[in-house]
């Protein structure tokens, strides 16, 4: 049978591989003869469940959201990501890295960070275990994003500024990248999403896969059955996507259903809907689609929310995508701000703007009454407070 998963090369179909300088290569050649043999030993699993279980809170409660069912007739559940520590699912995977990096013998870590919130679950992990942190941030994202910054100050990590380039995230990302390659024995590098070189996207993947293993669990009880008729998450890399995603990848039964950001308008030119509007190339040193002008150079995304203005996507979505397992939808930040409100009225839960782009998928894309519709909800809309009282007014 065709499988959605990774390859030994870390291939989804065309995408993925490890496209890398090769002053890179001994880092990531060390991480991939390791990952899947370290992930595999008891003493790994069984910190890595505690952790989850005692410090994030996992298992993430399975909600059926009975008002917003019945408005839109069909059953909808929501995956309780929100309620993780740090109050989104990406501190999953840097449990599982943090725990990696131990195993393999380095005791300093570094990130990158565009809005901050992969610096704050890297930061927290770090200060769990003790661990020097550094994290790489463009100085404009500094100081769009104080509150984060200064979260990861009190966490104990150091925030060094990227004054290159356009200051931002790709700007960070390459110097972290150089740091790496100057500090290849001590240093982990963790990486936010199912992103960059192999093993990071199946390492990730894999970390964040315990939120479908829980939804087979949860489902089993609530419904009778493991399987939803969908199953649907927002797709910035695609980390909780493919978290959502990934026991159901080879289960042609479950529909899959992946959500971008079209910011104002698809062909507005302020958008990050990659796979409408990508063409295949390298981004990050992964072969996958990414938005990029006629001579290749890569187009400045937008979204309103900070967590999906991405210009590429994991190879794994990239694959879900030009196979047709998985179907693509994009919405608007209108679209996701008016879902966002509407789950403040409808259940009492106030969702990150992210996750806002799952929930505004009703409106457009509709299902039978009996359909068994499960939503990641990626994480709580705290950090995005003054956005929501900026676009309503309030
Ligand atoms: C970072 C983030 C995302 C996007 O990242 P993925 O890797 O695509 O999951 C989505 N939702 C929330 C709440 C986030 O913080």
């Amino acid at each position: 049978m065709k499988s959605y998963h990774a390859d030994e090369r870390g291939y989804y179909g065309e995408f993925g591989g490890a496209f890398i300088p090769e002053m890179l290569y001994p880092n990531c050649e060390e991480l991939r003869q390791n990952y899947l043999r370290i992930m595999q030993e008891p003493s790994f699993k069984d910190e890595f469940h505690q952790l989850l279980k005692d410090y994030v809170g996992r298992p993430t409660p399975l909600y059926f959201a009975k008002r917003l069912s019945e408005k839109y007739n069909t059953k909808i559940y929501l995956k309780r990501e929100d309620l993780c520590h740090t109050g989104a699912h990406k501190v999953n995977n840097t449990i599982g890295q943090i725990l990696m990096a131990k195993k393999l013998g380095k005791n300093r870590i570094i990130a990158e960070t565009g809005a901050g919130q992969h610096g704050v679950a890297t930061a927290t992990v770090c200060a769990l275990m003790g661990i020097e942190c550094v994290v790489y941030m463009g100085e404009i994202d500094i100081a769009r994003q104080a509150p984060n910054v200064a979260r990861m100050k009190m966490l104990g990590a150091e925030v060094r500024p990227a004054t290159s380039g356009s200051k931002t995230l790709k700007d960070a990302t390459n110097e972290a990248i150089r740091d790496w390659i100057n500090n290849p024995v001590d240093t982990h590098y963790i990486i936010g999403s199912v992103v960059g070189p192999h093993p990071y996207p199946d390492m990730v993947a894999r970390f964040q896969s315990v939120i479908s293993e829980e939804i087979k669990n949860q489902l089993q009880e609530k419904e009778g059955r493991e399987n939803p008729d969908y199953v649907v998450a927002c797709v910035g890399g695609g980390s909780n996507a493919a978290g959502a995603f990934y026991h159901y990848l080879d289960t042609p039964e479950v529909g899959i259903i992946a959500v971008e950001a079209a910011g104002k308008g698809i062909h507005s030119g302020e958008s990050a809907a990659t796979s409408a509007l990508g063409k295949i190339g390298i981004i990050h040193g992964s072969k996958t689609l990414l938005m990029q002008t006629q001579d290749g150079q890569i187009t400045e995304p937008y979204s309103i929310s900070a967590g999906l203005d991405y210009p590429g996507v994991g190879p794994m979505h990239a694959h879900l995508y030009a196979s047709g397992r998985g179907e693509f939808i994009s919405i608007t930040d209108d679209d996701a701000m008016n879902a966002g409100m509407e789950l403040c009225k409808l259940e009492g839960i106030i969702p990150a703007i992210e996750s806002s782009h799952a929930l505004a998928i009703f409106e457009d894309r509709k299902f039978n009454p009996d359909d068994v519709v499960v939503i990641n909800l990626s994480g709580r809309g705290d950090k995005d407070l003054q956005n929501y009282i900026d676009y309503f007014k309030l």
